[in-house]
């Protein structure tokens, strides 16, 4: 209803021409998502975009809260952002996104940052339409930060940024409250999509050609929880798999708390769903695991990627890996480095604990310098390099299905990423951007695998 309403509004504003949208995206996959729907919801009602702020009608600034940095960085755009709009009045500023989550952010805002003119939370990004309306019509600052459980983001067109790549929310929130995390407390208990709505989204990109659905979610191994219909994780997985279409089906995030065997059983059953995992191990200790609230164990944790490898020997495993957890002590840290040695991770994404206000291990006093975490660090790195290219050799000879998805004009390659989630170098041109390719491999380094096009 508001978006007809804001239709009408938007064309008695702008008359004639047709006003532009800045959107920027801070953080995640998920935020990326939920921009690529706010953008459908704009262009809906009658925008176009633009790369540039000081050309557009209205700023928008989906935020991130997992680091205080990036907090920081917004408050400095927005001080930017009253420069641009001293010069053009009408211009309309929207922040939304995880900052939004805390309440004393939002009163900062409202306080202080005169300039913004509309906040919405996580929960209320379909109520964007009716917020703009009120803004247009009352000409006063507008904030809504509920969580709207039953009216779902999704139910909405969607700007994508690929057009063979696409993301598709299975589920929002998280029930978990690692130590560390600030999501449980910006984004809400989990919500789950109803599986109606998933196979209609993933059908209709099937059908439009898409090579690679990505389904997304805090933790998108407890999809189902809470929803009417009798469904999990895996039962979605089987019913994704069962839609026509050349397609491929990754996932993320996972806790490996929720990492069943039923769940290995249907990655390995499904044809269309790779057999790579990213499971955020996060530590190697037991002590750190339970000081970070992830109730698995260090052999919980190998148990499953032993039942994968049993079934699928090259099964690959990526994985999160936290360096430094306060008070992490050296043999704690050889416990990390034994994990990695035991899967053989074909990547691992690591971080330094970074301190994040709001979390349970903030409060903790810790003993260990920056200098130990570094060095720390340094070790893991060399370790992985070693692994990875020792790993990768196994795909030596062996052709591999590779989605094309970047070209390299001056050396005349191309690289996309292997089904095992690897990514791999060959000769070739921007033809076949977009489209699986079957590659034989001749090399392997610490990075990616070269080969050539069959
Ligand atoms: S599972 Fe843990 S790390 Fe992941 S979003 Fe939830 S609280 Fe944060």
């Amino acid at each position: 209803m508001y978006k007809e309403q804001l239709k009408d509004l938007i064309i008695e504003k702008y008359r004639t021409r047709t006003p532009l949208a800045y959107v920027r995206t801070f953080g995640c996959r998920q935020n990326e998502s939920d921009s690529e729907r706010i953008k459908g919801i704009l262009k809906e009602t009658g925008f176009d975009f633009t790369d540039n702020p000081e050309n557009s009608d209205i700023i928008i600034y989906n935020t991130c809260a997992v680091r205080e940095n990036a907090e920081l960085k917004v408050f400095g755009i927005l001080g930017e952002v009253k420069h641009i709009k001293e010069k053009n009045p009408d211009l309309i500023v929207v922040l939304c996104g995880c900052m939004t989550g805390q309440k004393h952010i939002v009163e900062k805002i409202k306080k202080t940052y005169k300039q913004v003119d509309i906040v919405f939370g996580t929960g209320a990004l379909n109520e964007f339409p009716r917020l703009l309306c009120e803004l247009l019509h009352e000409k006063r600052f507008v904030c809504d930060t509920n969580e709207y459980t039953d009216d779902f983001s999704c139910r909405t067109d969607v700007v994508r940024n690929s057009t063979y790549k696409a993301d598709v929310p299975i589920m929002y929130g998280c029930n978990n409250f690692c130590t560390y995390c600030i999501v449980p407390y910006v984004r809400g208990r989990e919500r789950s999509r109803p599986s109606a709505e998933i196979l209609e989204e993933v059908r209709s990109l099937a059908e439009k050609g898409y090579k690679e659905i990505m389904l997304l979610g805090q933790n998108v191994n407890s999809y189902g929880k809470g929803l009417d219909e009798n469904i999990d994780f895996p039962t979605l997985l089987r019913k994704i798999n069962g839609i026509d279409g050349d397609f491929r089906v990754r996932f993320m995030s996972s806790h490996p708390k929720n990492a069943t065997r039923e769940l290995i059983d249907a990655i390995c059953e499904c044809d269309k769903v790779c057999k790579h995992f990213h499971l955020p191990v996060q530590s190697g200790s037991d002590e750190i695991l339970t000081a970070m609230n992830r109730n698995y164990s260090a052999s919980d944790y190998l148990s499953i990627v032993e039942y994968a490898r049993e079934k699928i020997p090259d099964f690959s495993f990526s994985t999160d890996i936290i360096v430094g957890f306060p008070n992490e002590t050296e043999e704690d840290f050889q416990k990390t480095l034994d994990i990695m040695k035991k899967v053989k991770f074909d990547s691992v994404f690591s971080f330094i604990y970074s301190k994040r206000t709001g979390t349970k291990a903030a409060l903790i006093d810790d003993k260990i310098s920056d200098k130990e975490k570094s060095e720390r660090m340094g070790r893991l790195l060399a370790l992985q390099r070693e692994i990875s290219t020792e790993h990768y050799k196994r795909f030596i000879g062996r052709t591999l299905t590779v989605l094309a998805e970047e070209e390299n004009t001056e050396k005349g390659l191309i690289t996309g990423k292997s089904d095992e989630f690897i990514i791999v170098e060959f000769k070739a041109d921007s033809s076949f951007l977009g489209q699986f390719v079957k590659v034989r491999i001749t090399g392997a380094h610490n990075w990616a695998l070269t080969g050539e096009i069959l």
